[in-house]
């Protein structure tokens, strides 16, 4: 089975071929980062005004990557919610014209379901139950998944995505956006442990990222420290933030496999302190490669393929956000 995901909901406009035989047979990921980064974030209007240029121009590129045909494709998924309105608007219109005209199914797919079964892709053993942590531009959630991919959502973040503080904290060190990648960059050469900055909500299992945002404003006042032993103590405090919170829904659920996805698990020192300290305890973390980190078509295709016959298809009449496939939160 040929499976064509469409991923439009922020600023990667992205399509992929999942073969159920052989794996990925083609993907393309265009980022618009460079038109968004001088206003130092995505610019909606933007991002969807450029999803529409570049939709049909990947679609016949991919197919040529994929060496096939359009009517090889038997399905089609496409990212309908969560994301920027008009950009999902965008993707779900182009992905209802074409299974229109080719006469195929097409899947809602939900972007954090999809974000979680990235995971999935180069991990073929990989099978719920297990929880994901999604850690993004626009969420920080951790899911209870079933074994019929139902997601239940047992935390997230009451103020900020950790992805939106990592950038925010970057847009005060003047560092380009997105943030992330810099302020990983800069905390190679800074030292983890000269400033303690705060793990918000220590009893709950939500978190909360404005307060380290207010905290790491104030230290950059003072001009005490440098920028480096900032980011890496900022960096040292996300970590804790995370532990903190998984700790006590692993000690609750008892699930020993963790899938951690998103954006920011692209960042090496959050993947390796939190493969260490989860190997100690006997948990197993899955994370996407890096390329499937940030937004891509790839995990919609894999996902649309786990939703065949599991959900419903998306009729002509529907549109972003009108099925939201079973995923609370
Ligand atoms: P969502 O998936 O919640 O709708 P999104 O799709 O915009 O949001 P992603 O594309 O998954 O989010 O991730 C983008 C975020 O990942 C940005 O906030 C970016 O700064 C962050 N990010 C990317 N690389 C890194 C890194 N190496 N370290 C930390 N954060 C990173
Ligand atoms: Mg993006
Ligand atoms: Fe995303």
């Amino acid at each position: 089975m040929l499976v064509l995901g469409i991923e439009t909901s922020c600023d990667e406009t992205s399509m992929a071929i999942y073969d159920s035989k052989e794996g990925i047979k083609g993907s393309i990921i265009s980022s618009q980062i460079d038109l968004h980064k001088k206003f130092g974030g995505v610019v909606p209007e933007i991002a969807s005004r450029n999803h529409l240029l570049k939709l049909e121009e990947i679609f016949l590129s991919l197919l040529n990557e994929a060496k096939i045909d359009k009517k090889d494709i038997d399905l089609i998924g496409v990212t309908n919610a969560p994301g920027l309105i008009g950009s999902l608007f965008v993707g779900v219109a182009f992905a209802k014209g074409l299974a229109y005209g080719l006469k195929k199914p097409l899947i809602p797919v939900n972007h954090l379901a999809a974000h979680t079964l990235s995971c999935e892709i180069e991990n073929p053993s990989l099978k719920p139950p297990y929880l994901s942590f999604i850690i993004s531009g626009g969420h920080t959630h951790i899911y209870k998944v079933d074994d019929a991919y139902n997601f239940y959502l047992l935390s997230h973040t009451v103020d900020d995505a950790v992805g939106e503080c990592f950038d925010k904290v970057a847009k005060m060190m003047n560092l380009p956006y997105p943030g992330g990648p810099e302020i990983e960059r800069l905390a190679l050469q800074g030292d983890e442990n000269k400033i303690k900055f705060p793990v918000a909500l220590k009893n709950s299992v939500n978190f909360s990222f404005s307060g380290l945002k207010t905290a790491v404003l104030n230290v950059l006042e003072k001009n005490e420290y440098s920028i480096e032993d900032v980011a890496a103590s900022f960096q040292f405090s996300i970590f804790n933030n995370f532990i903190n919170k998984l700790d006590k829904i692993i000690d609750k659920y008892k699930l020993r496999k963790i899938t951690v996805s998103g954006g920011v698990s692209a960042n090496s020192y959050l993947r390796n302190k939190l493969s260490s300290y989860y190997q100690k305890k006997g948990i197993e973390l899955f994370f996407p490669s890096k390329r499937l980190c940030t937004d891509n078509g790839d995990m919609i295709a894999y996902t649309a393929y786990k939703f065949f016959r599991k959900r419903k298809f998306m009729g002509v009449k529907e549109t972003a956000y009108d099925v939201m496939p079973d995923i609370t939160g």
